[in-house]
């Protein structure tokens, strides 16, 4: 008989290893849903989001209503419905809820794609983006390719993702909302809106993974893999962990927490939608690629945008999504 002290040690170095890696990424489920969010398929998408004819998708515009009929066409392609206690994917956001700064705004529609969950339909993770922007200026369109197409296909692809997971047998648990919300550029009006008339309540809403810009790159960090990650930390300290793990053992981007702070000068925890969750008590994550040259300029256009990057930055969303609807226990807010 062998010493069994050198039986053990295999064992011993097994059991170590699961628990460090998250179990769930290395099966083949995930690595093939992730594997279908590929750049060639968001860049296709973002040509159509961001094109002149969209008219720079200006709140309550012609431009932005054609844009989110061809978002609807996708999930209907890929058998996406809307939330069944919904007769369409519009949520209309009536005129007197989109009081801008600049006065009021047509009526105009948040757009919700949902994946219902096996095993505990009724605990939703939000993943937002908006898909309004400036418009035309004197007569230049203004394409907003990263601001924030970039965000709004991203719930596309992670969209057919998670159906092709489920069609497999191996859907989400928890159930998943793709919400496009208008109204942002205006002030966050179409997130407000949902927060204020939610399709499923704000208790049963276990985390909002916001997307606002992650196409391109900052003078900092160009030519790095990076992402700014910000409010993470804020209400559960699970969420970064799990934000953290779901990047270590996928994309291995650099996280960048530099805005991930309230007091920051820049304040950008309250600049996108997420933070209509966040002051609901919902943790949140802010994906975010920094302030660049092309910022609110009619020069963000889809051929800007790094493709490769913006496939990375949604499969780390993806992932950490995956995390949050499969994992056994719901994730806890411990902070205020
Ligand atoms: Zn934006």
């Amino acid at each position: 008989m062998k010493n069994a002290r050198y039986l053990l040690l295999p064992l011993a170095f097994a059991l170590l290893q699961s628990c460090a890696a998250n179990l769930s990424y290395s099966g083949s489920p995930f690595k093939k849903s992730m594997e279908s969010i590929t750049a060639d398929e968001l860049k296709t998408h973002l040509y159509i989001v961001a094109a002149d004819d969209m008219e720079g998708r200006d709140t309550g515009s012609e431009g932005q209503k054609k844009a989110g009929r061809y978002l609807i066409e996708q999930y209907q392609k890929m058998g996406v419905s809307h939330p069944k206690s919904m007769t369409s994917y519009y949520q209309t956001v009536p005129s007197e809820a989109m009081k801008g700064r600049r006065g009021n705004l047509p009526q105009s529609e948040n757009i919700l794609a949902f994946v219902e969950g096996s095993e505990k339909p009724e605990e939703i993770i939000v993943v937002s983006a908006h898909y309004d922007h400036v418009g035309i200026k004197n007569g230049e369109v203004y394409n907003g390719a990263d601001d924030d197409g970039s965000g709004t296909v991203a719930l596309l692809e992670m969209a057919e993702a998670f159906q092709m997971a489920k069609k497999s047998g191996h859907g989400p648990k928890r159930s998943i909302l793709f919400l496009h919300v208008t109204g942002e550029e205006h002030g966050l009006l179409g997130s407000k809106y949902y927060a204020d008339n939610p399709i499923f309540p704000m208790a049963n809403t276990v985390a909002d993974l916001n997307i606002d810009m992650i196409g391109r790159c900052d003078a900092e960090n160009c030519g790095k893999e990076y992402v700014y990650v910000i409010g993470s930390e804020m209400l559960s300290t699970d969420l970064k962990k799990i934000s953290e793990q779901a990047n270590k053992e996928t994309v291995n981007l650099e996280l960048n927490y530099k805005y991930d702070d309230p007091n920051d000068k820049d304040r950008l925890y309250y600049r996108s939608d997420h933070y209509n969750f966040a002051k609901n008590g919902v943790p949140v994550i802010f994906y975010f690629d920094g302030i660049h040259e092309d910022y609110h300029k009619p020069t963000d256009t889809p051929d800007r945008i790094d493709y490769k990057a913006l496939q990375k930055r949604t499969q780390l969303v993806f992932a950490t999504a995956w995390e949050l609807a499969n994992r056994k226990d719901r994730i806890v807010v411990d902070k205020k």
